[in-house]
């Protein structure tokens, strides 16, 4: 049997399942196998979590400040381990001392593509990856290109899908739950304090003492 290229050891290896909600370190096709995610997760930072299905696996890469719709602009992204191909629903609270604890949100999700059907786990081991996504916020031709070592930057190719909008404050919600970060907190029992940080400022401020 082929020695599949995707491992879900270091994802099992950070994490204590008695204690994180996330979903165990299993391997498994999602039913059309091109799932992707984007997760808003406010850890330690604010990041965006951007993951790919490839090999039962998903491909994974941490964005400081998420995607933009704009080709002028490259958004560094710093591949990370792989995820089980069932993260692709997860939200809610990761405790405190745990990995990533913090608050973490589906804030796109659909199916993507690649050209002529690419392997995406061999196009990533070559640094390489174009594809398109079909989600609710992100959607047309994409570029994931790999600098050095860990460091890639995503970057939105010119097509009809590209604009100067500031796809991350105008679409803050969860597609999954409609949801802010701070009511998934307030929801799931977490620091609603530090999750709101993650939040719209206008909706944060108006907030009733
Ligand atoms: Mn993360």
């Amino acid at each position: 049997m082929p020695v599949p290229s995707g491992s879900l050891g270091p994802y099992k290896a950070k994490r204590h399942f008695g204690k994180t909600p996330e979903p165990r370190a299993r391997r498994r096709r999602s039913k059309d196998r091109h799932l992707f995610v984007v997760q808003k997760h406010r850890a330690r930072q604010l990041h965006y979590d951007f993951r790919l299905e490839a090999d039962g696996v998903l491909k994974s890469w941490s964005l400081p400040k998420g995607p933009s719709l704009d080709p002028a602009v490259k958004r560094f992204a710093v591949a990370v381990e792989d995820h089980p191909v069932d993260y692709t629903t997860f939200e809610g609270v990761i405790p405190d001392g745990e990995y990533g604890a913090g608050t973490v949100m589906v804030w796109d999700r659909g199916r993507f593509g690649t050209e002529d059907d690419t392997d995406v786990a061999a196009a990533r081991r070559q640094g390489r990856l174009q594809f398109t996504l079909e989600g609710e916020k992100l959607k047309g031709s994409w570029n994931l290109v790999r600098m050095r070592g860990n460091s890639w930057l995503l970057v939105k190719r010119r097509d009809g899908f590209a604009s100067k909008k500031d796809v991350t404050a105008a679409a803050p919600a969860s597609v999954a739950s409609r949801r802010l970060l701070r009511d998934i907190a307030t929801d799931e029992g977490g620091d609603v304090e530090k999750a709101a940080t993650g939040d719209p400022h206008k909706r944060s401020r108006a907030r009733k003492p």
